[in-house]
This record gives structure tokens, C-alpha cells and sequence, in this order.
């Protein structure tokens, strides 16, 4: 393995990421989404009161909030974990100065220190440059990874006051293009991508000819059954983009010979609230849960997304329960029918890949999903090599475009942000980086081009679509 880059080598550069700002939010999109964004936005003179009541609402519901906001002691230890400030020098981008945005506001209407002496304790009066330029700007450009966290003595979360941060913009009427787009879609169409049925139907059987065709193997891929007993619910971009990963699953359930569906109405895994509002979790989880219901599931199966995994483990239940059904993610499902041999994979199938895994961040920190990708891969290709320790399993680092930040006008942040990713991909000699998540699959093919690596980006289970030795 060759040595990785020192990627730690950066120096702050003030305002480096000042110009990267995400498009607004449009009325039609606004209108499906169940958090309430006024439109047009807010007038700019009326904007700092709403947002103080807003965030004095926000620490009082969420004590984890009031929490951080208080706890955090400037050890600094969080500065050099955060990969977009590795990529871009910006002080605002290091953790503890993203929070201090909305700190030294909640110290300044919220602390006695604050309200008595001001500036000297780091608390600010809120104006509607802040909101524009510091929050508007620096809550977009955290992928609410949480990586810092692992670092923090106090485990300090970063993402709950970005979460919070956002929805504090939101209630002015400031939100994105990109992330309240693709919730519209959820609620209009079903998916994010905006698949309608017939095309996801159409999409599936345009699959099962392929896998006849190529490899001469039936098999089938139910969709809109009225019964069955495990509903798959992949992200929509695996009927479009990342068809390996959805004909790997394919042959897994086919292989296994169980009662499966997908369907047209749960068409979605992803769950974009979590970038947003927790009303829109909820309401986008439902989806999955009344189709389970339904159908008489028994058990819900997520596909390779890493939020739509944080989505499912953390908040499914909380939110929609309870649940007259079990749910587990597709990697745990693989992993534990290959150590009861119940598949059969053939490594030899896989030799033409060296492969590293990518771990996404909500399935390695939020979703514990760590032991079973790699137990899938190792079962299914003869040469797997790990990227350096500090940035795999918990200490994974983002592909530079989660937290709804995969869009085009921000480009050039998302491929400074994917720095820290591609050197340690690049240290291990790899020619095909798994990363099952789809996000991870639409960002990391561009920063691996970036970076100039010829590294195929795909799923684990395009690997073990390769690998399983069908009947
Ligand atoms: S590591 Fe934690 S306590 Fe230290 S500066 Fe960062 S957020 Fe604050
Ligand atoms: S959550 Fe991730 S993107 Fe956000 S500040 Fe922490 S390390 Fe950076």
C-alpha cells in the first residue's frame, strides 16, 4: 500500500468558501412538503426575530441542542476532522466554527453572560447578515456527517446544530433548490429521481431480459404484489443509474427463492428530510410503513443508502410505530444468509477488481453497519484492501456531497470536500472503490475523475451479483 498524502496539511483561509451558495428554493417545490417555508422569503428586516423565537423554540424541544450550544470548551480538537475545511482552509468550515454561528447568537439572547457582556463572551446580536451570509451559506456546506463528533470529548454533534441551523432558515422562507426539490418529487411521483410507475415497472423488466440475455439466467422482480412477505425498498437511483446493485439484489432474493415485491408507491429508500425537517422524515417514512402494512410484510428490507439506513434505524419506529414488522438493511440481510450458506459465491468472478470499501457515514456512525460490508466483500473477491484507519468504519469520511449537497452549483465544494477520500482511496492501489450508498455513487465517480484515479465506483452487491453462483 502506498503512503497517503498528508491531507492534514492546511492552513485557515478566511472566507475561502464565502461564494459557494446553494440555489433557492422554488414556490412549486415549497408547496408539497409538509414543513411550513413561507414563500416569498421573509422580508430581510423581520428575519432575526422570527429566527430568534424560532431557535429559543428549537433548544427548549431539543435538550441535545441547548446542550451543545453550551458544552463546548474550544479544545479545537474537532478543526482538522471536517473535510471541507481540509479542502478548502475556511475557518467557518472547521466544526466548532460552523456551531459558533448559531452560538454566538444563542449566547447572546439565551446566556446571562451573553445578555451582560456581549461580544466579550463571543455572543452576537443577530442581523440579517449573519443569517445570509454566515448561516445561509455555512449550514449548506455541512454534510452533517458527524465525523467530528467522533473526535470531540464530548461528542459534541455537529449535525444536530445544522439540522437546527436549516430548520431555523427554513422558517424564514431560506431554503434549497436541490433538497426541497427532491422531496416535491417524493410526494408527487414516489421517489426522489421522480421514476413514475410505469417507467419503474418497465425499468425492472428491462432488467430481467438483460440478466437473460448476458448471462442466460431467469429471474424475476416483482413489483406491486398485493402480498408478500419482504417488501425491498431500494434507492430510486439503483432503477436508473446503479442497475448493477439492483440485479445483485435481484439474484439474491431470486437465489434464496423468498416471497418478495417492490413497490411503485414505496419506491424510495432515501429519505431528504433529514436534511431539512423532521415533519418530512416522518411523512416520507410513512410511505415505506403503510405500503409494509399493506401488504402484510414481514419484513422490510432498506437497500445500499446510508441516510436512507439512518432514516429507517433511527427514526422508523420512533416515528411511525409501532411496527407490526421487522426491518433490517439489504447488507446485514446478505451477510447473514452467506455465513447460514445459504448463497454461493465464486470470488474467482470478481478477480479483474482490486477493491476498497467506502464507508458511508450514516451506516458506519448512525447505522452501525460496519462488520457486514466487509464480510460480503471478502466473501465475494479474492483481493480487498483497507484504506488507512482514520478514515474508515467510524472514522469514515464523507464523499464530499451527503447532507443534500449533491448539486451542480456547488461543484467545486463537493470536489474539494472529496479530498480527503480520494488520497486514501488512491493509497491502496484499488481499482474498484464499494461504496454502498447512493449518494456515494453519484459524488464519488466525479472525485475520483477529480482526483485523477481510475477507480469504477459501484455497489457490494454489483459484486455479488458477479460472485453468486445461481441455480
Ligand atoms: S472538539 Fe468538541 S469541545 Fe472541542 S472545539 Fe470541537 S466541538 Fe468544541
Ligand atoms: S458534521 Fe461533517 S461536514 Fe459537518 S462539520 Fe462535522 S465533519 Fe464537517
Amino acid at each position: 500500500m502506498a503512503e497517503m498524502k498528508n491531507i492534514y496539511d492546511v492552513k485557515f483561509q478566511p472566507a475561502a468558501a464565502e461564494n459557494y451558495i446553494m440555489h433557492r428554493a422554488k414556490e412549486k417545490d415549497i408547496k408539497w412538503l409538509k414543513v411550513k417555508i413561507p414563500y416569498p422569503e421573509l422580508p430581510p428586516e423581520h428575519r432575526p426575530e422570527v429566527a430568534i423565537r424560532k431557535l429559543d423554540e428549537l433548544r427548549k424541544t431539543r435538550k441535545s441542542l441547548q446542550l451543545y450550544l453550551d458544552i463546548c470548551v474550544r479544545c479545537g480538537a474537532c478543526i482538522k476532522q471536517c473535510h471541507y475545511y481540509l479542502g478548502t482552509g475556511d475557518p467557518k468550515n472547521t466544526p466548532v466554527g460552523r456551531a459558533e454561528l448559531l452560538r454566538k447568537v444563542y449566547k447572546r439572547y439565551f446566556t446571562i453572560s451573553g445578555r451582560i457582556f456581549g461580544s466579550l463572551v463571543g455572543a452576537s446580536d443577530l442581523t440579517n447578515d449573519i443569517i445570509e451570509n454566515e448561516w445561509y451559506k455555512y449550514f449548506y456546506q455541512c454534510s452533517e456527517c458527524r465525523r467530528c463528533s467522533v473526535f470531540c470529548p464530548y461528542g459534541i454533534d455537529q449535525a444536530e446544530i445544522t439540522m437546527a441551523g436549516r430548520e431555523i432558515l427554513a422558517n424564514l422562507g431560506l431554503a434549497t433548490k436541490y433538497i426541497t426539490e427532491v422531496i416535491a418529487k417524493v410526494y408527487d411521483i414516489g421517489n426522489n429521481l421522480g421514476i413514475p410507475d410505469k417507467a419503474f415497472k418497465s425499468t425492472c423488466e428491462f432488467l430481467i431480459e438483460d440478466v437473460k440475455e448476458m448471462e442466460d439466467i431467469d429471474i424475476e422482480i416483482p413489483v406491486d404484489k398485493e402480498k408478500a412477505d419482504i417488501l425491498y425498498v431500494p434507492p430510486s437511483a439503483d432503477l436508473f443509474t446503479n442497475t448493477d446493485t439492483m440485479i445483485g439484489v435481484a439474484k439474491v432474493m431470486n437465489a434464496l427463492g423468498v416471497d418478495w415485491t417492490m413497490s411503485t408507491y414505496a419506491s424510495e429508500a432515501a429519505n431528504f428530510g433529514l436534511f431539512q425537517s423532521y415533519i418530512d422524515i416522518e411523512w416520507i417514512n410513512k410511505r415505506i410503513v403503510d405500503k409494509a402494512k399493506e401488504i402484510d410484510a414481514k419484513l422490510v428490507i432498506i437497500g445500499e443508502c446510508g441516510h436512507a439506513w439512518r432514516a429507517a434505524r433511527q427514526f422508523m419506529e420512533k416515528m411511525n410505530g409501532p411496527l407490526p414488522f421487522k426491518y433490517c438493511n439489504i447488507l446485514e440481510y446478505t451477510a447473514d444468509k452467506i455465513r447460514k450458506g445459504k448463497i454461493k459465491l465464486d470470488k474467482s468472478q470478481n478477480d479483474d477488481v482490486i477493491v476498497t470499501l467506502h464507508d458511508p457515514c450514516n451506516m458506519a456512525r448512525a447505522g452501525n453497519l460496519i462488520s457486514e460490508p466487509r464480510y460480503i466483500i471478502k466473501s465475494c473477491v479474492n483481493d480487498f484492501r483497507e484504506m488507512p484507519d482514520n478514515t474508515i468504519k467510524e472514522k469514515t469520511f464523507c464523499c464530499g456531497g451527503g447532507g443534500g449537497l449533491l448539486t451542480e452549483e456547488i461543484m467545486e465544494l463537493r470536489m474539494k470536500g472529496g479530498m480527503p477520500r480520494a488520497e486514501a482511496v488512491r493509497s491502496t492501489g484499488a481499482n474498484y472503490l464499494a461504496a454502498p450508498c447512493a449518494i456515494d455513487k453519484a459524488q464519488l465517480p466525479l472525485v475520483m475523475s477529480h482526483y485523477k484515479l481510475e477507480v469504477q465506483v459501484g455497489g457490494v452487491h454489483d459484486l455479488v451479483g458477479k460472485a453468486i453462483v445461481m441455480k
